[in-house]
């Protein structure tokens, strides 16, 4: 998972698009980078670096991030490295001068990759999913272009049918942003909509110069002061040029099946995604799982509702109301730690949680402890957790999840493609609670998700195994 962020009409569009990227850190905390366009010089400007948006970027160096137009990323690793070329964005020289940036993962990189190496005989740069669409996108708008016999000549129906080609072809789930050089800003998402992407527009009038803004998630949004537009469709193609005029065009309808893990853990609680407010629906996770616990009268003698900071807080809030049983923040995180889900090896997951969290040994002592989490995805944030709260003096452990379990891989672009490190793999609720080491196991069921979430459809895939795009390699 990452966060993408693109700006036009703005003469202060890369400084835009830094704010935008503190409101998507949670999203990727491996890198940052930001391109921009300046239209007079024709010219690029790209930074990118390593760590968080505040370390990847130094104020002289922003100066640099000339012209209305600009992109920018955090990086979550999923495909390729962490360092150097597989930070995004990236530039193609050829055709016109591409930027692209994107949130997302392709199911068969490996083969598309293997398939541009012999047809195009195009040496790969990067391990990235990322140089993959953006060769495809270049052979697209070569071959639109050569067709329509005016050379350097760029519309935006060449867009459209280079980027129905990636959709022909490009299985996964992907959100891009992207500029091409001395013509406009272009955003595109995948035919099943499976990551979000938002558009919002700044008045002149509402302070600051009048742009267009394509982003992650509202929250991106809300900081720069762009008013949401609206949701992408899935499958739509999108192109503003320096003017801010808008060009559209869907294509590819299918199944919209957005990842339902965007409400239960990865968008920011402040955001709107696919028109449904990530707050209340975590809020209504937490109702509907309480409900599961009142209804098999597991409540009784519970003392204390504890939160597995962050992302838990607001259904926890929400199942201490509904049981009525006190709620306590018990678990004090050390915030300059990153999230031991989002770092990239068991080892730095298992190095950051002995130092995030630390108990409130005189609130748990004697007491039954329903500890809440978002999800239970490897089991080793549970795991020692519940050791660390046996530790502190509770009388008994329970866990409840704001998600069903895990039982599958995804290759959509949140880091769990290997179902035997899941720990409810092959695993029934009991297996599951011995080996995270609790005294009762809490799972929200299907339906209530889905009746929290409220959309139509979703992508469930890794709780279900039924993928709504080929997984093959
Ligand atoms: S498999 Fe799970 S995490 Fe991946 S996109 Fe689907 S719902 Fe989201």
């Amino acid at each position: 998972m990452c966060g993408v962020m693109g700006i036009i009409g703005s003469q202060s569009a890369s400084r835009d698009v830094y704010a935008g990227l503190l409101a998507l850190q949670h999203r990727g905390q491996d890198a940052a980078g930001i391109l921009s366009f300046n239209f007079t010089e024709q010219r690029f400007h790209l930074l990118r670096g390593a760590g968080l948006v505040s370390q990847a970027f130094d104020q002289s160096s922003m100066k640099t991030l000339t012209g209305p137009m600009a992109i920018g990323h955090t990086r979550y690793s999923t495909v390729g490295l962490t360092e150097g070329r597989d930070i995004q964005p990236s530039i193609m020289p050829q055709p016109y001068g591409i930027g692209m940036a994107h949130n997302g993962n392709l199911a068969n990189y490996k083969s598309l990759a293997e398939k541009i190496r012999a047809s195009q005989n195009r040496y790969l740069q990067t391990g990235n999913d990322l140089e993959v669409l953006q060769c495809l996108l270049a052979e697209g708008l070569t071959s639109s272009t050569a067709r329509d016999k005016i050379p350097g000549r760029f519309d935006f129906q060449d867009l459209c049918r280079a980027v129905e080609g990636i959709f022909d072809i490009a299985r996964g789930g992907y959100a891009v942003v992207g500029m091409i050089a001395g013509q406009g800003m272009y955003a595109f998402r995948d035919p099943n909509g499976i990551r979000p992407l938002v558009l919002g527009q700044r008045l002149a009038s509402s302070g600051g110069d009048g742009s267009f803004a394509i982003a992650s998630e509202t929250a991106a949004l809300n900081i720069t002061g762009h008013r949401l537009v609206r949701h992408l469709e899935p499958g739509e193609i999108i192109f503003i040029d320096e003017q801010g005029s808008i060009q559209s065009h869907r294509t590819k309808v299918v199944k919209h099946t957005p990842c339902m893990f965007e409400w239960v853990y990865f968008a920011s609680a402040e955001s709107e995604v696919e028109g449904r407010g990530v707050y209340g629906a975590r809020l209504e996770l937490g109702r509907a799982l309480a409900r599961i616990i009142q209804r098999d009268g597991h409540d009784a003698g519970l003392d204390i509702v504890v939160p597995i900071p962050d992302t838990s807080r607001t259904a926890a809030i929400a199942m201490a109301e509904t049981l009525k049983i006190p709620y306590r923040d018990v678990l004090i995180k050390n915030r300059y730690v990153f999230r031991s889900f989002i770092l990239n090896t068991q080892e730095e997951r298992e190095r950051a949680l002995k130092i995030k969290l630390a108990p409130v040994a005189s609130e748990i002592a004697g007491k039954s402890v329903l500890l809440v989490d978002d999800s239970v995805v490897r089991g080793t944030t549970a795991r020692r957790l519940v050791a660390m709260v046996r530790a502190a003096g509770a009388k008994r452990v329970y866990l409840a999840s704001t998600c069903p379990p895990v039982r599958h891989p995804c290759h959509y672009g949140i880091d769990f493609p290997d179902a035997r490190r899941l720990v409810a793999h092959g695993r029934n609720g009991q297996q599951i609670a011995e080996e995270i080491g609790v005294d009762g196991l809490f799972y929200l069921d299907m339906q209530g998700l889905r009746e929290a979430i409220a959309l139509p459809s979703l992508c469930t895939a890794c709780l279900t195994g039924d993928y709504p795009v080929e997984v093959s390699p």
